[in-house]
C-alpha cells in the first residue's frame, strides 16, 4: 500500500532538504545532514548532499529538525460519520504528520463508508490507517451513542466472523483492533475484548483505560490480566488509572503486564493525561512506548491542537528530544508491525518526512488540568508526503508574556 500512496509521486527532480538536524531514531541517527528526495522516495541521508547535487531544488532546513514524518497512533478522523471526528488533514498533514491511525471510530459493519470517504479519497493528503472496533455497529460520537443505547455492551453487536473478514479485506489500512472493554455478565470479563482477541491474531489491540457513560467495563486489574504482549492501553498517563497501588508503587498485575511487552500510549484527550501522573510514572522508570493525541473535536482547541505541541509536553518533562521523536515515529511503526515501511528515513522509502522548528521562550503548556512552563517547544513547519511538501495550517501558539 506505501507503493499505492506513492505512485502519484513520479517527478524525477531532486530535492535535497540541506542542513538540518536529522533525528532518525531508527538508523541511530541525530546530527546535521542532507535528505535527497526524488520520485516521492528517499534516496539518500548524509552530510553534503547539497554540493554534490548541483541543479537539486535545495530547501534550507538550517536550525530546523528533519524526522521521519510523525506517526499519530490515536486520532479520529472518519470526518462526517458522527459528529466526534475531525478532518484527516487537520490531525495531519497541516499538523505536519504524515501518517494518522483513527482508534476505533467505527465498527466493523460501517468501516468500508469510512474507508471510502476517508481512507482512499483522493483529496486526502495524509496518510490514514485504522484500528477496527469489532462491535458491528460502534460510531464515536460527542453523546456516546453506542454506550448510551447500551450496544456497546450488548454481544448482539458482534459477528467476529465478519469482523475478521472487515480486517483481512481491509488488512492494508487496518492495523490492529480498538476495543472499548465493556462486559455483559461477568464483571470480570469483556466479551468484546476476549471476541477481538480470537480474530486479531498477532495485530495490536489498543483499549481505552478509563470509563465511559452508561456501559461498565471490566477493572484495571481484570484488563491488564486480559492484555497480550504487543498490546497497548491508551490514556496511559491520566490520574487514578488503577495502575498504582495505595503505595503508588505499580501493582504486580502492571508489573507483570509490561513485562509481558503491554505498550504504553499517551492519547492525550481533553481529560486522559495528567502532568502529574506521567512526571511520578516517568520518575519511576516508566516511559510511554509511543505520544498521540486522541484529537478529535473536543479537545482540538485545548488543550491537545496538535501531534508537536503533545510532544513538546513530553519533552518538557525532561524525556530526551531523540527519544521523543522515535515515540512518535519508529515506536509507532513498530507497534502496529509498519517499520519495515514507515517510522524512518532509510533510502528506498516513501518520501514521508516533518520537518519541525524549536521555538525558545516560555510557553504554558496545559494537560486541562494543570500547566506547566516550558523553555521551549516543537511546531511544525510542514512535511513532504510521498515527496510533496505541504506546509503546516494548524495554529501555532504565541509566546507566553
Ligand atoms: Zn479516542
Amino acid at each position: 500500500m506505501v507503493a499505492r500512496q506513492c505512485r502519484h509521486m513520479t517527478s524525477d527532480r531532486v530535492t535535497i532538504v540541506a542542513n538540518g538536524r536529522v533525528i532518525d531514531p531508527a538508523n541511530g541517527r541525530d546530527g546535521i545532514a542532507d535528505v535527497a528526495i526524488a520520485g516521492g522516495t528517499i534516496v539518500a541521508v548524509e552530510p553534503g548532499l547539497a554540493q554534490r547535487r548541483p541543479g537539486a531544488e535545495i530547501v534550507d532546513a538550517a536550525g530546523k529538525l528533519v524526522t521521519p514524518g510523525l506517526i499519530d497512533l490515536h486520532t479520529h478522523v472518519f470526518d462526517g460519520l458522527g459528529d466526534f471526528c475531525l478532518p484527516a488533514d487537520r490531525v495531519g498533514v497541516e499538523s505536519g504528520v504524515t501518517t494518522v491511525v483513527d482508534a476505533g471510530t467505527a465498527g466493523a459493519a460501517i468501516f468500508n463508508l469510512a474507508r471510502r470517504a476517508v481512507i482512499d479519497h483522493p483529496a486526502t493528503r495524509t496518510r490514514v490507517l485504522a484500528l477496527l472496533d469489532p462491535n458491528q455497529i460502534y460510531l464515536a460520537t460527542k453523546h456516546f451513542i453506542c454506550h448510551y443505547l447500551e450496544i456497546a455492551n450488548d454481544e448482539r453487536n458482534l459477528d467476529l466472523e465478519d469482523a475478521a473478514r472487515v480486517l483481512r479485506e481491509n488488512a492494508d489500512v487496518v492495523v490492529g483492533m480498538k476495543v472499548r472493554a465493556t462486559y455483559t455478565t461477568d464483571p470480570h470479563r469483556s466479551p468484546f475484548l476476549e471476541g477481538a482477541k480470537s480474530i486479531a491474531g498477532d495485530l495490536p489491540i489498543m483499549v481505552h483505560m478509563g470509563e465511559f457513560p452508561h456501559t461498565p467495563v471490566i477493572t484495571t486489574d481484570d484488563l491488564l490480566s486480559s492484555l497480550r504482549g504487543g498490546d497497548l492501553i491508551t490514556h496511559c498517563f491520566r490520574a487514578s488509572s488503577g495502575v498504582l497501588g495505595d503505595d503508588l508503587k505499580p501493582t504486580a498485575i502492571f508489573r507483570d503486564a509490561l513485562e509481558r511487552g503491554l505498550l504504553l500510549d499517551i492519547g492525550h484527550s481533553a481529560g486522559d493525561f495528567h502532568f502529574g501522573t506521567a512526571r511520578h510514572l516517568i520518575g519511576l522508570g516508566i516511559m510511554p512506548n509511543t505520544i498521540s493525541t486522541d484529537l478529535n473535536v473536543f479537545n482540538v482547541d485545548h488543550p491537545v491542537r496538535s501531534l508537536p505541541l503533545t510532544m513538546s509536553k513530553i519533552w518538557a518533562l525532561g524525556v530526551p528530544l531523540d527519544a521523543v521523536v522515535a515515540m512518535v515515529t519508529v515506536a509507532p511503526a513498530r507497534t502496529i508491525h509498519r517499520e519495515a515501511e514507515l517510522g524512518s528515513l532509510s533510502p528506498g522509502r516513501c518520501a514521508d518526512i516533518s520537518l519541525l522548528r524549536v521555538v525558545e521562550g516560555r510557553q504554558v503548556l496545559s494537560d486541562g488540568y494543570e500547566t506547566i512552563t516550558a523553555e521551549r517547544w516543537l511546531e511544525a513547519d510542514g512535511c513532504w508526503r510521498a515527496g510533496e511538501w505541504i506546509a503546516a495550517r494548524a495554529p501555532s501558539l504565541e509566546r507566553a508574556a
